[in-house]
């Protein structure tokens, strides 16, 4: 058991301080203090880890939305027909990749095998970030998630990420699932994606949304809504989700209501600047790009980090820190900061993560240059060291 001081600028997961100290303690796995140099006592014997000049301390990164497919290739079709355990090898070394690029967490929704992989970096079988997993996703019968021109059972089987669910007492069924499978929070799709062509049509009606969220509320478990357009927005706003995920088509009226009632706005907007992305063109998402954060912004919705990196042929893991990017474009750099550490942890329901702070989880990166400054020193050829549970990588 040794203490640890790391000193030099730092961002606590709300700000930033010019010279600052992080007390840890690898043992516990805890951060024992942190302040300004001068505020936080220094131990005799204690170990110095050198920050160098122009390296800054953050919390560890925290992605609320990626997905582990672990395909090569691109769509449902590609998504579901590659085998689980294939799947599962392929998101682990994806996981191992992501905490070597300073996430410390990650929230996956919808992954076949995800809840395995949340266990096996729980038990330290294998090396990531930690994992809060939805176990499965909740679709509709043909929505985005089932592969068309299947059997009804061999789709079933074969998108093994998601339970398809219809009416509110298969809802509710499909919420207990999750919760048997262990999953940490419960996601559904209150809308299509464009996978199926043309339009994106709501999915779910409003007693089934309603059965959902009333199900999670009672077995303790956090909602996200995948929602494009205004008309799923709202019905998942009204019905009470605790985020939406992409938030196409946020207007100021509910962009204000979310604000009211907590619910996080998880823009994933580097999917959509993705070059592999087919649907650059459309309107909804052009709109996304432009006009979207700015609502959002200005009637104060929070926003969280989440990048929806799948893992496939075209939106690989490694990279997910420009989402960061993306969305300091609009909040700037130390608010884009807030919502991938403190702020995500809070989405994710970790308790004393995603920021330095006393008492809190030692989850650190040291990167080379000032993000406050320069965004793109958070790429992961600039992250120095990476620290989860005050144990360095
Ligand atoms: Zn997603």
């Amino acid at each position: 058991m040794a203490t640890l001081i790391l000193r030099g600028k730092a961002f606590d997961g709300r700000r930033f301080y010019e010279d600052a100290i992080v007390k840890v303690d690898s043992g516990s796995g805890t951060i024992l203090g942190f302040g300004e140099r001068g505020s936080v006592e220094e131990p005799r014997g204690s170990k110095r880890v050198t920050v160098k000049e122009g390296e800054t301390i953050l919390p560890g990164l925290i992605d609320a939305h990626v997905h582990f497919y672990s395909s090569k290739g691109v769509g449902v079709n590609e998504w579901a027909s590659v085998p689980d355990t294939l799947a599962v090898l392929r998101g682990a070394g994806d996981l191992r990749k992501l905490l070597r690029a300073g996430f410390t967490a990650v929230r996956e929704l919808g992954t076949k095998g995800g809840i395995h992989l949340a266990q096996a970096v729980a038990e330290g079988a294998i090396e990531g970030p930690e994992v809060v997993s939805c176990a499965r996703a909740l679709a509709q019968t043909g929505g985005d998630d089932d592969p068309p021109g299947l059997p009804l059972e061999v789709a079933q089987q074969l998108a093994s990420y998601t339970y398809f669910c219809d009416g509110p007492w298969e809802c509710r069924k499909a919420v207990r699932k999750v919760a048997r499978d262990g999953g940490k929070v419960v996601k559904f799709y209150a809308s299509g994606a464009f996978s199926r062509g043309a339009g994106v049509k709501p999915n779910f009606t409003v007693k089934e949304t309603r059965a959902i969220v009333d199900e999670s509320r009672r077995l303790g478990l956090k909602v996200a809504a995948h929602a494009y357009g205004e008309e799923a927005i709202e019905r998942a706003v009204g019905c009470g989700v605790d985020s939406v995920e992409h938030g196409l088509g946020l207007t100021p009226r509910l962009a204000s209501e979310m604000k009211r009632k907590g619910i996080r706005y998880v823009p994933t907007l580097v999917t959509y600047v993705n070059p592999g992305y087919k649907n650059r063109n459309n309107e909804m998402v052009k709109r996304h790009l432009s006009e979207d954060m700015l609502v959002a912004k200005e009637r104060g919705t929070e926003v969280v980090m989440g990048s929806d990196i799948v893992g496939d042929g075209a939106r690989p893991h490694g990279r997910n820190y420009e989402e960061i990017a993306e969305e300091a474009k609009f909040l700037g750099n130390r608010e884009a900061l807030v919502a991938a550490t403190s702020r995500a942890a809070d989405c994710l329901g970790l308790e004393r993560a995603g920021a330095l702070r006393e008492g809190y989880r030692a989850d650190v990166v040291i990167v080379r240059g000032d993000p406050e400054a320069d965004i793109q020193a958070l790429a992961p050829e600039r992250v120095v060291h990476v620290m989860k549970y005050g144990k360095f990588v």
